[in-house]
């Protein structure tokens, strides 16, 4: 047994049921499987959820818009967006979803755990005070952002979001909070249309949001040159309290729903570098959260190498960024240069 890593998973998590839709149960089956197979469950400590209050829900969401999933779920279901289908107990496992967040950065501020993977379901990124979109109920990783800052005074918070779609109801949440900086990297222009470079925060907040629109195509050398030039100078300069990850998988080169050129050990190499940072900046304190990710075999494959990146405790060498394209090394200087101003690191 590793003694710092984790997962957080519940078996109610299958019970959204969403029907014929990309974001399915088998989702998580297929990874639990593929996680079994390669014997790495009994490394892990295994953390039980439980459901979040709908005070910790409205942390981050409306009144009004609580109440409305509530009424779906009593009228036995139906479409919150037009990409959102929920089921009567859709809400109920929603609580569950954010809950599991919940648990795990309270297992990492209590105990001595370290990095913990919350395999959630339904995901959270889309979803904005007021409504839910885009396969997304409650917002996980915002409540837990949340939960950090107001139960134990938590006042750097980096939430780094991979999922190929920009996740703009976590950046709506911190826009003009200066305690959450929100870095993704994601494929533009796409779905939700949100993520341009200019869009920097405001406010208390303005230069506590970093976006990172990348060109459909872009490999695992784009993203982790990308990485090291943006995110990790910045993330030195910020010096987070506790990292926190949305991790969609959907970037994956056989990812339906995108058009981006990942492979499975690519995400395991992301991991391992948010890692760093964390090793660097707050004695490891890392929960990642589950997002997107369609492809079964290519999601299971990913979250392997991504807890196979967590478990391993020696340095392995890092992928050169080599070969970069041109059009890729001007949008990382456009970037840079929408990000000088606010981070002496970012040269
Ligand atoms: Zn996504």
């Amino acid at each position: 047994m590793n003694a710092v890593t984790g997962l957080v998973y519940h078996e109610d998590y299958l019970k959204h049921d969403t029907g014929v839709h990309p974001e399915c149960a088998e989702r998580l089956v297929s990874i639990m499987q593929k996680l079994e197979s390669a014997g790495i469950t009994e490394e892990l400590n295994r953390i039980t959820p439980i459901k979040a209050t709908k005070e910790q829900i409205r942390y981050v969401h409306r009144d009004a818009y609580i109440m409305k999933v509530e009424a779906l779920c009593a009228r036995g279901g139906g479409m919150l967006d037009p990409d959102t289908p929920i089921c009567p107990a859709s809400g109920e496992i929603a609580l569950l979803s954010a809950g599991g967040m919940l648990k795990a950065v309270d297992t990492v501020m209590v105990d001595k755990m370290r990095q913990i993977f919350a395999l959630v379901r339904p995901p959270g990124h889309h979803a904005i005070p007021n409504a839910g979109m885009g396969f997304c109920i409650f917002n996980n990783i915002a409540i837990a952002a949340e939960h950090l800052k107001r139960k134990y005074g938590i006042k750097r918070i980096l939430i780094v979001d991979w999922d190929v779609h920009h996740g703009n109801g976590t950046q709506e949440t911190f826009f003009d909070d200066s305690s959450v900086l929100y870095y993704s990297m994601h494929q533009y222009p796409h779905y939700p249309g949100t993520g341009w470079i200019d869009e920097v925060g405001k406010g208390e907040g303005e230069g506590f949001t970093v976006n990172v629109p990348l060109q459909a195509g872009t490999t695992d050398a784009g993203y982790l040159y990308v990485l090291e030039n943006i995110l990790v100078p910045i993330a030195m300069d910020f010096k987070p309290e506790f990292v926190l990850v949305s991790a969609g998988f959907d970037a994956h080169i056989n990812d339906p729903l995108a058009s981006m050129n990942v492979t499975s050990s690519g995400f395991g190499l992301f991991a391992e570098m948010i890692k760093g940072i964390a090793e660097k900046s707050c004695d490891g304190k890392m929960v990642i959260a589950l997002e997107g990710g369609y492809n079964l075999n290519a999601l299971a494959e990913s979250v392997l190498a991504v807890f196979e990146s967590l478990l391993s405790r020696d340095e392995r060498s890092e992928k050169k960024a080599e070969g970069i394209p041109e059009p890729m090394k001007k949008r990382v200087e456009e970037i840079r240069q929408a990000q000088r101003i606010y981070w002496s690191n970012v040269l």
